[in-house]
């Protein structure tokens, strides 16, 4: 199992060491089915299932993907010709939009 985040000062502490960027349109998650991950709902999802909602990306490899069981995580995708991911962490997802919104207040609040 991933470590799965629980509480906002940690989360937020995960979002400001690595900072995750928006989705662009060359951002693809198009990998082998067995390329899956260990996700905070208790399943293994496959990276290029089309029901996992991208959130974000980061570099290298990695990517923020919403489950449909309300869990997001954020999953590494290592190996060039053995391709594998790994979760970095993992939260509900419920979680994840708190402190984005609480974030986003903050930033708005400094302008
Ligand atoms: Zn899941």
């Amino acid at each position: 199992m991933p470590k799965i985040i629980d509480n906002h000062e940690l989360l937020l502490k995960k979002l400001m060491e690595q900072p995750i960027g928006k989705k662009t349109i060359l951002t693809s998650t198009f990998y082998p089915n067995k390329v899956v991950y260990n996700c905070g709902c208790g399943s293994t999802h496959a990276v290029n299932n089309p029901n996992l909602k991208i959130v974000g990306t980061a570099l290298p490899v990695k990517f923020l993907l919403a489950c449909e069981d309300g869990y997001t995580s954020f999953v590494q995708v290592t190996g060039f010709f053995i391709q594998k991911a790994e979760s970095i962490w993992t939260c509900e997802t419920k979680l994840f939009d708190d402190v984005m919104h609480k974030a986003k207040i903050m930033m708005d609040s400094f302008r």
